[in-house]
């Protein structure tokens, strides 16, 4: 589908829903999602994402009822450059859980759908095996003006997934930028895919979001790329080695994947359930979830306190006159930004 298909799909979806909505019974809607029926889900997660605020009684009102059902999943986020085979994993890997009897859906945070007005990651065209699967759910990435916003929305798109029975809920990502770190902070395991001899070894990728992986997959170990991915592995493994210890004590694991053979798929879904028993034989499973939750809720907090106050158009006022005194250097920027603020605190 092109883009542009896609989003005309998308918003006569939305249109429908804006029509009808007056119509649509929670109670009967939820009922469909928790019975595991696929479109109610779609059409759930389409209301949450919906910016109407007429939308947002309907979506908190469905989120209410799903929250008791979600919970169950093993969420695990997928990360990596451009180009390193994420979508080619996702297929066989998601394909790999369903032979295994899991459903699995696949959501994505891609921070540019936005400026470019379609989403890029978990793409149904991308991931051709899986999107024919009825034990799969593929969303593409939701639009919003801020990352936060499209951190939001993939949040509550779990939660119905999961009142939906999915038993792994995939989110990718791509390896640049902030999102990583949105989604690290709504998963269980977080998966890291590197490309072997790329460049110098360490610079492709931010040392920070090394330093966040629970697993590392080295990808297109097949054919000629065999030796190097092995190398690659040995490399990556020292190298995690030498990072400072992690809070919960878990050493990451590297290992090498074909995606194309199939070959390590087998053993990248054994890394994720051996981290999930081992978090879960400490009791550290459920409060990291907690207190993913509670960081969540400060998030929100924050992202709510600074647009209403940017939105305010007494604020607004206050700010224009407060830069024009910045700018003519009659104000430091701390004092400008205190005489602004002292009228609100
Ligand atoms: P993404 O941008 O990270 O989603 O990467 P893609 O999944 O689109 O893959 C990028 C390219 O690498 C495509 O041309 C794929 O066919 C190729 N590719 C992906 N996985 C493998 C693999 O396991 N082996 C080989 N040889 N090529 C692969």
């Amino acid at each position: 589908m092109t883009d542009d298909a896609r989003r005309s799909s998308q918003e006569d979806a939305i249109n429908r829903i804006r029509q009808h909505h007056r119509e649509v019974n929670v109670d009967a809607l939820c009922d469909a999602i928790i019975s595991g029926d696929r479109k109610s889900l779609s059409e759930a997660i389409t209301i949450c994402e919906s910016t109407n605020p007429r939308d947002a009684t309907l979506a908190s009102q469905i989120l209410l009822k799903c929250l008791p059902h979600s919970g169950k999943s093993v969420r695990v986020g997928i990360t990596g450059v451009p180009g390193v085979g994420k979508s080619t994993f996702i297929d066989s890997f998601g394909t790999y859980l369903i032979s295994l009897g899991k459903k699995v859906a696949v959501l994505a945070i891609d921070p540019s759908s936005e400026i470019s007005r379609g989403s890029i990651l978990g793409d149904k065209t991308r991931m051709e095996r899986l999107s024919m699967q009825d034990m799969a759910f593929i969303r593409p990435s939701p639009s919003a003006n801020s990352l936060g916003g499209v951190a939001r929305k993939t949040r509550e798109s779990v939660i119905l997934c999961e009142a939906a029975g999915f038993d792994v809920i995939l989110i990718e990502t791509v390896g640049v930028g902030q999102s990583e770190t949105a989604v690290h902070a709504m998963t269980d395991f977080f998966l890291l895919l590197m490309l072997a001899g790329a460049g110098d070894q360490l610079q492709g990728i931010k040392r920070g979001i090394m330093e966040m992986c629970d697993g590392m997959l080295i990808t297109k170990s097949d054919g000629d790329n065999i030796k190097k991915a092995m190398a690659a592995k040995a490399e990556y493994s020292s190298a995690l080695h030498l990072f400072p210890s992690r809070e919960n004590g878990w050493t990451p694991q590297v290992d090498v994947v074909s995606s194309v053979s199939e070959t390590g798929i087998d053993k990248a879904w054994s890394m994720i359930t051996q981290f999930v028993e081992w978090q879960k034989a400490r009791g550290i499973f459920d409060t990291n979830r907690q207190q993913q939750d509670i960081n969540w809720m400060h998030q929100d907090i924050r992202d709510r306190l600074i647009s209403e106050f940017y939105n305010s158009e007494e604020n607004k006022l206050q700010i224009s006159d407060a830069e024009k005194l910045v700018k003519e250097g009659k104000m430091t920027a701390f004092d400008a930004a205190s005489r602004v603020l002292s009228k609100k605190l």
